[in-house]
């Protein structure tokens, strides 16, 4: 409980502090993002790589998964954010389609449109102690196998395809942040053909079947390229990028 003097001095800290410190820099670049469960269609406007610096500070600090979107326009350096997860929880996060066709309706084509969402560091950090008696001391690579795109980011990749190609609202690319790197997944042609022909609920346990022999094949040969050849071999088409 804050007291009525304790109020105060707070408030004179942070009255202090706002008449001593500079005016914040006029760069938006310097703005980190935030996780919280609100959907925000005022946009940061930072480029890629800032934005995607900023994910991965977020994953490495924070303990709640969330998503944004990010809009490109030929031509124009700076990128549109926007923090669009909502149902925010420690293992998953959710994106709304009216919020993809309010995004879709704010700018004119041609643009270019990828999604993300973070595995918070904390995530990774469970899985490996659930992990422990195969990982008794982790490498850094299975550390980054342990937060790759899992079978649920598959399915909404999937689902969104689906999705884009029946309305022509674009969902774009799925990227999914970890601490140390960016994941960008999809689905080949030839798995899309399967899990379209097979009963909407088998596809989860159909693409988490390929997921953990795509995985442990990795982290029993404590390898990222391995584990990535293991992912794309099995139409989970994957790639990883270091930050
Ligand atoms: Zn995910």
């Amino acid at each position: 409980m804050v007291t009525r003097r304790k109020f105060i001095q707070n408030a004179f800290a942070s009255l202090a502090f706002a008449v001593l410190s500079p005016p914040p820099l006029a760069s938006a670049s310097s703005r980190i993002f935030q996780t919280n469960n609100n959907v925000d269609l005022n946009p940061e406007i930072v480029s890629r790589v800032q934005g995607e610096k900023n994910l991965v500070e977020l994953a490495r600090t924070g303990d709640f998964e969330d998503a944004w979107v990010c809009v490109e326009t030929p031509g124009v350096k700076d990128a549109y954010w926007y923090n669009v997860g909502k149902n925010i929880s420690r293992d998953s996060v959710q994106v709304g389609k009216d919020t993809l066709r309010e995004i879709n309706k704010k700018h004119k084509s041609p643009f270019s449109l990828t999604r993300y969402h973070i595995h918070p560091k904390k995530k990774s950090d469970k899985k490996v102690l659930d992990l422990k008696n195969v990982l008794p001391h982790p490498s850094k690579e299975q550390y980054v196998i342990v937060g790759l795109p899992a079978e649920g980011d598959y399915l909404a990749e999937f689902m969104a395809h689906e999705y884009e190609r029946k309305s022509g609202i674009i969902w774009g690319k799925n990227k999914v942040v970890s601490y140390l790197g960016i994941a960008k997944n999809d689905i080949s042609e030839e798995l899309r053909n399967i899990l379209r022909n097979i009963d909407p609920e088998e596809r989860k346990p159909y693409l988490r079947k390929l997921w953990v022999e795509a995985c442990s094949t990795g982290l029993k040969a404590d390898s990222l390229s391995i584990a990535i050849d293991e992912f794309n071999k099995r139409g989970l088409k994957l790639e990883y990028y270091f930050m």
